[in-house]
């Protein structure tokens, strides 16, 4: 059997996530160069950075979806690369949103929330109902508990796939490019709902190409340029003060 050596409850000290010398390659492309990466608890750190630098690979080494080449991913005190850790006891704790909703389509809304509360967290009918509408509240679609994912707009689908992360009870959330597949007149509402989670103090890691957010929400934002953290800082100074020609570049595009 397969020693344990996960925490049940979230260790009191230390960083949300604390990513050291993080490298990833796919056969002899190395997309990940060597990453350091601290994301302190109720921190909302964006990442930005042109397409194939490698936010997404690093997101997903943060839960272990994809396996790090070499160096260290702690998260909550729990050192994930640690091959004694049960990855799915961490991954629990991690709430992941992608720009897919990836919703069950022959499930109802309330359906895709409670599904998983009770096949992983074993919560009896009733109270994975009761904590699916409060999530369903929280993402203003308490009205939508019915509706199958095909009835939804996408940033209904996008704001019931927050909901169903948020069932689970997670410790911190990473979010891919959550508004990237919408039409514009929809990604307020999604914004909105992660603007409000911010100020619960919900730890983010958001990969996200809207500005205006990481400006006003971010506590620190990190720009990413093939496989290396070019510069990261306050907003104020990574997007309204960029030091380095590639995030300038970058952002008189973006912006
Ligand atoms: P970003 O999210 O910044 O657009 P990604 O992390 O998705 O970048 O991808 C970075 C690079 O890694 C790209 O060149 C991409 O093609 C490559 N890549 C990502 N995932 C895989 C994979 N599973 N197999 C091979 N190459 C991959
Ligand atoms: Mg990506």
């Amino acid at each position: 059997m397969k020693l344990d050596k996960t925490p049940d409850a979230p260790a009191p000290l230390g960083q949300a996530i604390e990513v050291r010398d993080l490298h990833k390659s796919f056969g002899d492309l190395e997309v990940l160069k060597g990453i350091d990466l601290t994301v302190g608890r109720g921190d909302v750190v964006c990442v930005i950075g042109p397409s194939g630098s490698g936010k997404s690979t690093l997101l997903r080494c943060v839960n272990l979806l994809a396996e790090p080449t070499s160096g260290t991913v702690t998260v909550a005190g729990t050192e994930v690369t640690d091959p004694d850790v049960d990855i799915d006891r961490v991954r629990r704790r991690i709430g992941m949103v992608f720009q897919s909703f990836n919703l069950f389509p022959h499930l109802t809304a309330l359906e895709n929330l409670t599904i998983a509360q009770r096949r992983v967290l074993r919560r009896g009918k009733e109270e994975a109902k009761r904590i699916a509408r409060a999530n369903l509240a929280r993402v203003g679609l308490v009205d939508k508990e019915q509706s199958y994912p095909a009835q939804l707009s996408g940033g209904q689908q996008q704001r019931v796939a927050i909901a169903r992360a948020l069932s689970m009870d997670p410790e911190l959330m990473l979010f891919d490019e959550p508004t990237s597949a919408l039409d514009p007149e929809l990604v307020g509402d999604v914004l909105a709902v992660m603007r409000s989670l911010a100020q619960e103090g919900m730890t983010m890691l958001v990969v996200t190409h809207e500005m205006s957010f990481a400006r006003e929400v971010a506590d620190r934002v990190v720009f990413m340029d093939d496989g290396v953290i070019v510069e990261e800082g306050t907003p104020e100074r990574v997007v309204g003060d960029p030091q380095h020609e590639r995030t300038r570049t970058f952002l008189a595009r973006v912006l």
